[in-house]
């Protein structure tokens, strides 16, 4: 059995709980993409990073419309002899608020949504909700809002039916039709505005909004507005060695590398941490693993030091080497039906070595190849990482993909290396504290790699 935590010494167990204090007040800051982006330039601001747009250094951010960002750390080999590159992506599932949102109905006024990314709809309703956001008004000042998080304000929920009265309207229906996505509206507010007639109680959500915030109903129009679970990452189970929270797929990862990133003192190969947006839709959009933001980052840095030939850009991503950041489903003992438990990820037992993904016949897979899979096996090996397979379940049963394949496009060698997750894409994730410490360690051993 490769439990961690039969095989570390009470020493490094201390560590692990420690290690974990950091990461759950990062994921209680961290539920948007934008939060998740303005983390990452503040603690590499205060590492000495610079912003490279504007500037020539050794450690540089690049960061464009608050949605993705990289980092940059000199080597001490050349750009073009390639990259040590870890990618992960800083989007969860979640819901968004339509264009225009706010409606009455039966005397309570309600906000109209659409979700992102795969959510398993029913686990949203009933929980407690934050609202997260940037709302930019009609003179183009932006305002950041959260609201939800403070013990003092208010938060938000999906009502669902009662179960006296689900008998025909949900009753043996699958899931999807019970509590189909059309439904997922948020409870917003009751009181109705004095001396009105019409829409009184949407009148009054509006003067509060107007009064507390500044903001006007066309403002909404334009918002990026998030509805986020409004409670706090937690110790799970009686020994406290997991971790339960929102947004663990992938913001565990994020905080791995960026983490790892900042304890490296020297590195051989120049680094590239990138963190992208859009990955639970597909990558598909300017923030994306499909954009062109890499190359345009990698031109800076190479335009920074060398005379830049063409394709000398291609040429330093071809000899690039990556992990593609990313969790795995871990076993769960409820579901044991659809993993193959030879292969898949267990909580507790190390980071997890993906060599593919994909569904069905390796359909949309990006696979490593045995020599680089083998690279990373070692690697781990030489320096006490403790790690472990995984896989997306038993064949046919379903699946899925990382970033890895488009990066993999441009003919680098990647991995995808990430901890297991219980309950992925749930408003409550679980993680264990082994997982996430042996995490670190292994992008860290990466990234320091000859
Ligand atoms: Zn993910």
């Amino acid at each position: 059995m490769n439990n961690i935590w039969k095989k570390v010494s009470s020493q490094e167990k201390e560590q692990i709980y420690n290690f974990a204090e950091e990461y759950k007040r990062f994921l209680n800051l961290c539920k948007t993409e934008r939060e998740v982006v303005n983390y990452i330039t503040s603690v590499a601001l205060e590492n000495g990073y610079k912003d490279g747009f504007s500037n020539k250094s050794e450690k540089l951010i690049f960061s464009d419309k608050e949605r993705i960002v990289a980092l940059y750390k000199k080597g001490v080999r050349s750009q073009k002899g390639g990259f040590n590159i870890i990618v992960s992506h800083i989007d969860s599932p979640r819901i968004d608020l339509k264009p225009r949102p706010i409606y009455e109905d039966s005397e309570l006024v309600l906000l109209d949504t659409q979700y992102y990314g795969g959510i398993k709809k029913y686990q949203w309703f009933s929980i407690p909700l934050a609202i997260h956001g940037v709302i930019l008004n009609k003179y183009g000042r932006k305002q950041y809002i959260v609201i939800g998080e403070d013990n003092d304000d208010p938060v938000f929920t999906i009502a669902d039916l009662l179960p006296h009265l689900s008998r025909k309207v949900q009753g043996n229906k699958p899931i999807d039709e019970a509590l189909p996505g059309e439904k997922l509206d948020v409870l917003f507010g009751s009181v109705p505005m004095d001396g009105e007639k019409e829409e009184e109680i949407k009148k009054y959500a509006l003067h509060i909004l107007k009064e507390k915030y500044e903001i006007e109903e066309e403002d909404l129009v334009s918002a990026d507005i998030e509805i986020v679970p409004a409670f706090k990452a937690r110790d799970v189970g009686i020994d406290k060695s997991l971790i339960g929270g929102y947004g663990q797929d992938d913001r565990i990862c994020v905080f791995c590398s960026l983490k790892a990133l900042m304890d490296i003192k020297e590195n051989i190969h120049p680094i590239l941490l990138l963190f992208v947006d859009r990955e639970e839709i597909g990558s598909f959009g300017n923030t994306s693993a499909k954009s062109k933001f890499l190359e345009i980052v990698v031109k800076k840095i190479l335009e920074m030091e060398e005379d830049i030939k063409p394709y000398d850009v291609e040429i330093s991503l071809y000899n690039s080497r990556a992990i593609s950041a990313d969790v795995t489903s871990a076993v769960n003992p409820n579901f044991k039906e659809v993993d193959d438990l030879k292969n898949s990820a267990k909580l507790g037992h190390g980071v997890a070595i993906v060599k593919y993904t994909g569904s069905g016949g390796k359909y949309y897979a990006s696979e490593a190849s045995a020599e680089y899979t083998s690279y990373i096996r070692n690697l781990f090996n030489k320096n006490g990482v403790i790690w472990q397979t995984g896989i997306l379940g038993k064949v046919d049963e379903g699946g899925g993909g990382t970033v890895a394949m488009f990066l993999a496009e441009y003919g680098m060698d990647i991995i995808d290396v990430g901890p297991p997750i219980l309950n992925m894409h749930s408003p409550f994730e679980i993680s264990s504290k082994a997982d996430l410490f042996m995490t670190y360690k292994a992008y860290k051993v990466f990234l320091e790699s000859e």
